[in-house]
């Protein structure tokens, strides 16, 4: 029995390495899973359900080949694929899950999250997540025709590729200080995000205990995941990509 977390795969066509990755990894290490998280930018953009292009549709007919054979699959938006919807998880046998959620893990409660929202101190970014998640504003851009969407998606990416160049390190990491709130809230043990490309194990204390932050890796270099099963420590693992 285990479960499995992933994140920040970042799946596009210009990277068929990560896609032959990824179903590598459905086809050897995921079967028999329990479950399968999948914690945000599993694309690296989506600008909703209709688009379904080859490498999406692809992705899909393997995702639903887990679920079927009884694994199952939770998916969380990340800053890149926040558009992702619940027609594309009902078509591959997915639950979409909010971001913090909070699960029973084998016994230990624990919070998942993308982690972008742990990022306070880049307020511009903060600001423009706002923004992107009103669920008003979402049915705007979804309103919009494909090809509008598909050249908005571009600009946002551009952009936000210029911008990151001149933030510092210590701003696109996640702040301490919200990492144990957000945690002293929940009063958990042990949180699980990606986002930050930064993948560690991190020990503090939460509400005057000894607690966990686990950093899912990208998929740039490497494949990343983390392996869970009751009574042992969390595996962090990676494979060269
Ligand atoms: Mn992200």
């Amino acid at each position: 029995m285990n479960t499995l977390f992933i994140s920040d795969l970042h799946l596009e066509e210009s990277r068929p390495d990560i896609t032959g990755a990824f179903l590598g990894f459905l086809d050897k290490t995921a079967p028999g899973a329990e479950r399968l998280y999948i914690l945000g930018d599993f694309f690296e953009a989506w600008i909703g359900d209709d688009e379904r292009t080859p490498l999406q549709e692809q992705i899909a007919a393997a995702l639903r080949a887990l679920s079927d054979s009884g694994t199952d699959i939770f998916l969380m938006h990340g800053n890149r694929d926040f558009l992702l919807g619940e027609d594309f998880c009902a078509r591959v046998g997915a639950t979409l899950l909010d971001d913090p959620t909070l699960i029973d893990l084998y016994g230990t409660p624990t919070l998942l999250m993308h982690g972008d929202s742990l990022c306070t101190a880049d307020v511009e970014y903060q600001k423009f997540r706002a923004n992107m998640r009103n669920p008003q504003t979402q049915k705007l851009i979804l309103a919009r025709p494909l090809k509008d969407r598909q050249q908005m998606a571009r600009q946002l990416r551009e952009m936000s590729m210029a911008t990151n160049r001149g933030k510092a390190e210590d701003i696109m990491d996640v702040t301490p200080d919200e990492v144990v709130r957000v945690m002293e809230i929940s009063d958990v043990p042990l949180m699980i995000h990606g986002h930050t490309h930064r993948p560690a194990e991190h020990d503090l204390t939460v509400n005057g205990k000894a607690a966990k932050r686990i950093v899912l890796g990208d998929w740039d270099q490497y494949v990343w995941w983390l392996n869970v099963e009751p009574g042992k420590k969390p595996e962090l693992n990676k494979t060269p990509l």
